[in-house]
């Protein structure tokens, strides 16, 4: 795929609207663009399964995961002044909330422009505005001025999803994108271009890319795909938290422009350590950046693939920076490199290599 249409992919995906249990137009969008390459099949809880064209049936199959959702919001109530109480899908924390421009879906499919209002400093008390209010006392305006327009001209209500409304934006001489929900959108676009580039081509095993929702609020569609799809191998292709611009350089794991993370640990996965070896030795010697990381908080879906059968997995973390907030950096290098460590390593694994993560020995 061209460096072009690279780009564009990336910045669409960025832009698509698509929080937990609404991932539709993500969904649409990534299923235009893999289709060329794979048969697709999509469940009710909206995971897609791309196979590849050329998959043979009874070979052992790899499967290669991306989650669709991003975080966002959900309207609660709409308060008597008109304004919405929400809730957060996903792991926000406060402090990156008030002030967001957002987007409300109501419910003829219509986006509301809104933001999380703000009282200004004119009216606060003093030290009130040293305080950040909680999350259950925040209130999204969409420009109403009471619950009856909000309800009847506006047409929000009560499980409304609400959307970060971020405009990406690349930057040709750094090559670094700014936008939102890179996480995991990054992640879905190496699925496609991975098809892409082994288009017509045969590997040693059967290639499977699942899209998976709802990953924000417990990996939930993962654990799904990973039972439907019985994978003997897994690669999960996450957007991960950079940690470069706030740890010192020696803690740094996760770096923007030093390559992509493979993850030892984090709350709920350590992977398979032979695969993870094997992988560091393969992107040794394709000369691949990448960096390693341990650690004590975050998930991913590789927890839930884990859990179904046991299959061998690792984690191919593009860096992020600012996740879970509404505006994040991300390179474009790093992109590159994820995408080919994935690529090596689905035309490298064997049936045999595959059988060496499972022996007893390390
Ligand atoms: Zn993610």
């Amino acid at each position: 795929m061209e460096k072009a249409a690279q780009i564009q992919m990336l910045t669409d995906f960025s832009n698509a609207n698509a929080v937990p249990g609404f991932e539709h137009e993500f969904v649409k969008m990534f299923v235009d663009r893999i289709e060329p390459y794979a048969d697709i099949e999509i469940d009710g809880m909206l995971n897609v399964y791309a196979s590849k064209k050329e998959n043979q049936g009874k070979r052992p199959v790899i499967q290669l995961d991306a989650h669709s959702d991003a975080v966002g919001f959900m309207t609660q109530a709409v308060r008597p002044n008109g304004l919405l109480k929400f809730v957060p899908l996903g792991g926000w924390v406060k402090y990156n909330i008030p002030g967001t421009k957002v987007k409300v879906r109501n419910k003829e499919g219509v986006y509301i422009p809104g933001v999380v209002a703000t009282k200004p400093p004119h009216f606060m008390a003093a030290g009130e505005g040293d305080k950040v209010p909680e999350i259950a006392e925040m209130q999204i305006d969409v420009g109403s001025s009471s619950r009856k327009e909000t309800l009847e001209v506006f047409k929000i209500d009560t499980g409304c999803p609400i959307f970060v409304d971020v405009d990406c934006q690349y930057n040709e001489q750094t090559e670094v994108f700014f936008g939102k929900d890179f996480d995991d959108r990054f992640g879905a676009a190496v699925m496609v271009n991975l098809l892409a580039e082994l288009q017509g081509k045969q590997t040693n095993l059967d290639v499977v890319c699942a899209l998976s929702s709802q990953e924000e609020v417990g990996l939930r569609g993962a654990y799904v795909t990973a039972r439907k799809i019985k994978p003997d191998v897994a690669i999960v292709l996450e957007s991960c938290p950079a940690d470069d611009t706030f740890e010192p350089d020696w803690l740094s794991q996760t770096g923007m422009k030093r390559g992509p993370m493979l993850r030892d640990m984090d709350k709920t996965f350590i992977p398979n350590p032979v695969f993870q070896q094997y992988v560091c030795e393969l992107a040794d010697q394709r000369k691949i950046p990448y960096t390693r990381s341990v650690r004590t908080g975050g998930g991913q879906d590789g927890a839930a693939i884990y859990y179904e059968n046991g299959a061998p997995t690792i984690v191919i973390g593009i860096p992020v920076r600012y996740e879970h907030s509404p505006y994040c950096f991300a390179s474009y290098q790093d992109y590159q490199a994820s995408l080919a460590l994935a690529l090596a390593i689905v035309e490298d694994l064997t049936v045999e290599k595959l059988a060496s993560f499972k022996q007893p020995r390390l």
